[in-house]
């Protein structure tokens, strides 16, 4: 069953990894994807795998901190498909530097990318979304967008914890319009962040603790998760199986925030 069937998508970060498993996830249900990342390489990539499988898509450069690249997105859409049903606001960076030992540069890349890239997505996609009669926006957050962690990584809790609640303002002043905007919280991962295994499932062990990981025993399920099971929470969120959600975080964690 087509779950996007007609509907356009954009996702962000989509050359490799999560983002990839999302895009083709979403071609996969029917969506035409826009296929957007800073590699342009692996973006393309994608679209070929996603049009050998017979699906639609397109591959578009956008560094996400940047206003001018959404700009041009939006042109893009606006001259190719008139509106947009979906923004997939998942392209991100970490770093695992604490409070004390982070810098001011390696800060502001990190609050660039993962803060600024998803209000500069939302404020250029919603008036498409609008065009469209209303949509969805799902904003990939993590589960240290929501708790402390080790005290490390102290850019990426920050600015996972502004998109938290950054999606909730977008549900609450857009909610009238018919666009819902939820968060997505993924836990620990098989395939770690990073360039090192761009196949979304060249996961390792499932029970292999990621570098900065606790021990699978953390998790409830007993296991670490997979980059599918990211893309099927997002499809669930973009979809009309979703029509009534706007506002929420949804943990794809395995249990770890139960615990
Ligand atoms: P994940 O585990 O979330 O898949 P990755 O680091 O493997 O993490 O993938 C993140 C994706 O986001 C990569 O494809 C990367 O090129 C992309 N990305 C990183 N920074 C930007 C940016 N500024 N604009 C757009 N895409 C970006």
């Amino acid at each position: 069953m087509g779950l996007l069937s007609g509907q356009l998508a954009v996702v962000t970060g989509a050359g490799r990894g999560q983002g990839r498993a999302e895009a083709e996830l979403f071609a996969d249900h029917g969506a035409s994807v826009v296929v957007a990342d800073v590699d342009t390489e692996n973006a393309e990539r994608v679209v070929a795998s996603i049009r050998d499988g017979g699906g639609e898509a397109v591959a578009v450069t956008l560094d996400v901190s940047e206003e001018a690249g959404w700009e041009a997105l939006v042109r893009t859409v606006e001259a190719d498909y008139g509106a947009l049903d979906c923004l997939v606001n998942n392209a991100g960076v970490a770093r695992s530097e604490s409070i004390t030992d982070e810098t001011v540069d390696g800060w502001q890349h990190v609050v660039d990318v993962d803060l600024r890239g998803v209000w500069l997505g939302m404020k250029h996609a919603i008036p498409l979304l609008r065009a469209n009669g209303g949509g969805s926006i799902v904003n990939v957050s993590s589960i240290y967008g929501v708790r402390g962690g080790a005290g490390d990584s102290a850019a990426y809790h920050a600015a996972k914890g502004g998109v938290t609640v950054l999606t909730k303002n977008a549900a609450v002043g857009y909610g009238p319009e018919g666009i819902r905007t939820n968060s997505l919280h993924p836990g620990y991962m098989r395939r770690p962040m990073g360039p090192g295994a761009d196949e979304p499932e060249a996961d390792g062990d499932e029970n292999a603790a990621p570098s900065h990981g606790p021990p699978v025993e953390a998790v409830p399920l007993g296991r670490f998760g997979r980059s599918s099971e990211v893309a099927s929470a997002a499809l669930f969120l973009a979809s009309d199986l979703a029509s009534y959600v706007n506002g929420v975080e949804l943990y794809v964690d395995g249990g770890y925030l139960a615990a």
